[in-house]
């Protein structure tokens, strides 16, 4: 049992940490015998250190089984193939370059003695860990969770593992080998296979979403039941199995890992750099608060024989293995419906009785299969080893990887073009000619009423309309066994989850009660968090997001001791009394704002006495519903006649979603660079390259004929990438690209809510978050930036790489990311702003085609959308500067320039005529003649900008006049708007337009 482990564990160490410095001689290693480097003996010395008197301390004596070695060149990318078959002795200098533009790299900055003193201590603490551990799958997983992490927070350096292709550091190369290891666990004959779990239909799924708590719900959802059907693997076979995403710097594997070794002063000594690397805080969030798994995930198993004895013992073939997995995601879905079901019969407050009774009808639906079958549907696809071994023949195994995926991708293409669906699995005839809806009186009177939130199946909860209130009164009383009065309060504390004649079905339904409680969800996905202790969580409403900076303003007034106090302490008492029902929201903000907002409350009430005093009351100011305080009927001129006393300007009505991915995320999933990205495939590999290895393959590539030897492997290999347009695809690319995935994810979250946004999904490449109006072009602009050159602030000089502490990890510098901004009204249906986001990135951002000075650009494009009353304005915004990022001022210039324009009028440099004056008729008339000469621009904008200036001092003239000629360089890139669509859209107009739109958005008045 404990062979496999041991073996994973010596490829994880089977080179030191610390290899570039000993290869190098600049630290040096022990005395080590003939025939053996001395980095080879420094890996032992470590190994030997981490691994003493633990569980897996055999490991240390096979660092160099042939399997492991055998594993390493499997995994290989394609320069670093290259580098191996041209050989010559290692570059000097100790650099890391960006392995998707390598002429991004950084110099790795560290002396000696601290790369030797980071190197002790990550073996001490790793040792500590490990000697915690009792079984050797324990163990594993906790030296594969913190090898890297705890370097990383040790302040450990990103050190290449190959100083000739220095593209990859160390870990990326272990965790590569670690994973193709699976193949090699027999012998030296590889076997095993691919699997992809793949979940279509996300976008339909999550779009069905009421308010955004269930929104949250339906894609953490998605997230945790993908994860949950591949932690199965992972758990007993180890973390390098799960290819894509990684289970590096991921939430969800540091919370289920702790979960299932369940020690809870384990977790309290690991926080820390959990958080570092995934930011996920064990003790704080209880659970991973952001989903970031895809719904497609890769996997790379061992052989149906290892399968059988380490997974299931029913793995015998492909088919059991792909029922098994199929099983083990239905298994998920039925863990969540049964936990809806352990509240049946729940007593307590009315609320508790409704849960219950809700839960019955559920109970009632089950022979139908709800229970049974998932409302996602599920694909399994595996490829083997062993069909692509045979076509491939013993000298091309470093292609092995490769092909099975590009057969894999085949096999998945083909099965998008049939579409899957649970309906023919439920028993629905029977069921629909049967008694169905819930309660019966509601019922409109047909046989059976559909679901409004999916409009596909039969609804079992019937919500009345606003007419029936009293008639919904009785029936709660009648069916719940409650009083008046209970009856009463509860239909109030109602509303804000299900809207009068609402009729749901019983997976919409189970979503509603999972959104009501999400304990039940993370439970059953995710095993207990490692602190016992309840998730009850408050979520904002988008009435709340769109009033942010009001109730931000308002509590500062009421910080001020005083006249201002006194005034928003009235409104607000007198609000509450007319609501008649100040009930604060439960358990801890889950929004970061709002966390921030009472922080800052009760930091000044510890201060003061008399604030202490209020604090209860003032509490509320930060967390009660917006749309019940200040937008309902009753409240709402309280509200705006103090804002005009205290000169507060009012709050904006509408909030914006923001949506991102990557363009041609599946072209570089492939390694088709040169489609994806633009980039030269040979220009790409000798810039990868280094010294003596980069002239070898050069002069491979270049020769005259006949070429012998190493010389010919590397011109094959090169051509036949040629052929295919792109790069070999291997284990170690794919570590590469998942891990800056990953850690994109994190950081979109970080700017999402230092930019006081609310992420609702981040993972793979996609973000989907919500917003203030004021601050969404801010957090496209910055998650843009970080996706493209990696630092998180614009003012960062390491470009093309994120630095945690000392470490340095890619960004996909040259991939592009198209947005939509979707400015909407709180009040108008989540779902409609949702779909229209989705098509608005996929029909107009992805599609866009510029010509620039520079040649054609396409997508990477943002799209924002004003939409008044049903209405939608349009501004469309290219995000790169030219084909090709060389420098972070390639990205995000126009949008920046927006901004400027914007941040300029928010400061009262220009008055808000402005946005006016550039686009009456008149002046819009003039500007299309004048875009004809490039040289009357600048002098135009400037008279613009200058004619709107509130005050004429010199700074603003000076601001004026460079926003001016900044505008006017824009005039040469032109947004194609497609065949036969009319003329092209010039950038410079679509700049003027997003900043009137943007501030539309936030002037809305109350
Ligand atoms: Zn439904």
């Amino acid at each position: 049992m404990k062979q496999v482990f041991l073996l994973k564990a010596a490829a994880l160490l089977h080179e030191p940490v610390d290899k570039p410095w000993v290869e190098t001689g600049v630290l040096s290693a022990p005395l080590s015998p003939q025939g053996i480097k001395p980095h080879e003996e420094e890996a032992l010395r470590v190994a030997g250190e981490i691994l003493k008197d633990t569980v897996l301390a055999e490991a240390a004596g096979m660092l160099t089984d042939p399997r492991i070695r055998k594993a390493r060149l499997l995994s290989l990318s394609a320069e670093r193939l290259l580098a191996e078959l041209a050989g010559g002795a290692p570059a000097k200098s100790l650099k890391l370059k960006n392995l998707f533009n390598p002429a991004f790299e950084v110099k790795v900055e560290a002396s000696p003695d601290s790369v030797s003193r980071v190197t002790s201590e990550l073996a001490a603490s790793l040792n500590e860990l490990l000697r915690k551990a009792s079984s050797e799958r324990d163990a594993y997983h906790l030296l594969y969770a913190f090898y890297e992490a705890l370097w990383v927070g040790l302040g450990g350096p990103s050190n290449p593992v190959d100083l000739r292709a220095p593209t990859a550091t160390v870990f990326d190369e272990v965790y590569a080998t670690a994973s193709t290891l699976n193949w090699l666990l027999h012998g030296e004959e590889p076997s095993g296979l691919l699997l992809m779990i793949d979940i279509p239909s996300i976008q339909v799924f999550i779009s069905r979403s009421r308010k955004l708590r269930d929104l949250w719900v339906s894609s953490y959802l998605v997230s945790a039941l993908a994860w949950r059907t591949a932690w199965t693997f992972i758990e007993k076979l180890g973390p390098d199995v799960l290819v894509m995403p990684t289970c590096r710097y991921n939430p969800f594997y540091y919370h289920s890992l702790l979960s299932s070794i369940g020690s809870r002063q384990l977790a309290e000594s690991v926080e820390d750099v959990i958080e570092k690397v995934s930011g996920y805080n064990p003790e704080r969030d209880t659970y991973p608060l952001y989903a970031v798994v895809p719904g497609t995930l890769l996997l790379v198993l061992p052989d149906y024989e290892v399968l059988q004895q380490y997974v299931d013992s029913t793995i015998k073939d492909r088919e059991s293995l792909e029922k098994y997995a199929v099983e083990r995601y239905r298994e998920a879905w039925s863990s969540i419906w049964s936990s809806i079901l352990g509240l049946k019969g729940r007593g307590g407050d009315a609320m508790g009785k409704l849960l219950g009774k809700l839960a019955e009808q559920l109970e009632g639906v089950e022979k139908v299969g709800f229970d049974r079958v998932p409302p996602l549907p599920i694909r399994v696809i595996t490829v083997e080893v062993s069909e692509i071994l045979e076509e491939l023949g013993p000298q091309h195994l470093q292609k092995l990887y490769h092909c099975l995926f590009a057969k894999l991708q085949y096999k998945l293409g083909r099965e998008k073009l049939f579409r899957v669906s649970y309906a023919s699995e439920l028993d629905l005839t029977s069921w629909t000619s049967g008694d169905v809806g819930w309660p019966k009186e509601f019922r409109s009177g047909r046989g059976f009423d559909y679901c409004t939130s999916c409009g596909e199946l039969p609804a079992v909860l019937i919500v009345p309309r606003e007419q029936g209130r009293e008639e919904f009164l009785r029936v709660l009383e009648r069916e719940l066994g409650v009083t008046r009065d209970e009856a009463r309060s509860l239909a109030l504390s109602l509303e804000p989850y299900f809207s009068g004649g609402e009729k749901l079905c019983p997976y919409c339904l189970a979503k509603r009660i999972m959104a009501l409680e999400p304990e039940i969800m993370l439970k059953s996905l995710l095993g207990a968090p490692a602190q016992p202790r309840r998730f009850e969580v408050s979520f904002p409403s988008t009435s709340d997001v769109a009033s942010v900076e009001f109730r931000q303003a308002l509590l500062e007034k009421a910080l001020e001791s005083g006249e201002a106090r006194e005034k928003v302490m009235k409104t607000l008492m007198d609000s509450l009394f007319q609501l008649g029902r100040p009930t604060a929201p439960q358990g801890t903000a889950f929004w970061r704002k709002q966390q921030v907002l009472l922080g800052r409350l009760r930091e000044r009430a510890g201060k003061g006495k008399e604030l202490e005093q209020s604090l209860a009351l003032l509490e509320l100011l930060v967390t009660m519903c917006a749309e019940l305080l200040w937008f309902s009927e009753e409240n709402r001129k309280k509200w705006l006649s103090l804002a005009r006393d205290l000169r507060l300007g009012g709050t904006t009505v509408y909030y914006a979603l923001v949506r991102a991915d990557c363009d041609n995320v599946g072209k570089l999933i492939s390694g088709k660079l040169e489609e994806a990205l633009g980039v030269k495939l040979e220009e790409h590999i000798l810039s990868a390259l280094e010294g003596e290895a980069r002239s070898k393959v050069e002069s491979a590539l270049c020769g005259e004929e006949p070429r012998l030897g190493a010389s010919a492997e590397i011109k094959e290999l090169v051509d036949e990438m040629k052929r295919e347009g792109g790069l070999l695809v291997s284990p170690l690319y794919h570590a590469s690209l998942s891990g800056a995935l990953m850690r994109t994810a994190v950081r979109d979250i970080e700017i999402v809510e230092e930019l006081d946004g609310f992420a609702v999904y981040s993972g793979g490449d996609d973000l989907l978050a919500l917003a203030p109006v004021s601050r969404a072009l801010a957090i496209a602009s910055e998650t843009r930036l970080s996706f493209g050159v990696g630092s998180k602030s614009k003012g960062t000089k390491h470009s093309g790489f994120e630095k945690l502490g000392s470490y340095h990890v890619p960004s996909l510098i040259p991939a592009g990311r198209s947005y939509a901004v979707y400015e909407a009204h709180y009040r108008y249906p989540m779902s409609a702003v949702l779909r229209r986001s989705h098509e608005v990135l996929e029909q107009q951002a992805k599609e866009a085609k510029w010509s620039t000075p520079k040649g054609t650009i396409e997508k990477d494009t943002l799209v924002a959308v004003y939409a008044p009353g049903g209405g939608e304005r349009t501004a469309c915004v290219l995000l790169r500067e030219s084909k090709s990022i060389s420098k972070a001022g390639d990205v995000c210039g126009a949008l920046e320039l927006a901004e400027s324009v914007l941040k300029a009028l928010d400061s009262g440099v220009f008055s808000e005529s402005l946005v006016y004056d550039a686009l009456d008729p008149a002046s819009a008339a003039l500007l299309e003649r004048l875009l004809g000469y490039q040289q009357l621009l600048a002098p135009y904008f400037r008279t613009l900008l200058r004619r709107n200036l509130k005050a004429a001092r010199k700074a603003g003239e000076d601001l004026a006049d460079r926003l001016a000629a900044s505008l006017a360089s824009y005039n040469a890139f032109l947004l194609e708007a497609g065949e036969g669509a009319g003329r092209a859209r010039p950038l410079v107009l679509e700049i003027i337009k997003l900043v009137r739109l943007a501030r539309s958005g936030v002037r809305g008045f109350v």
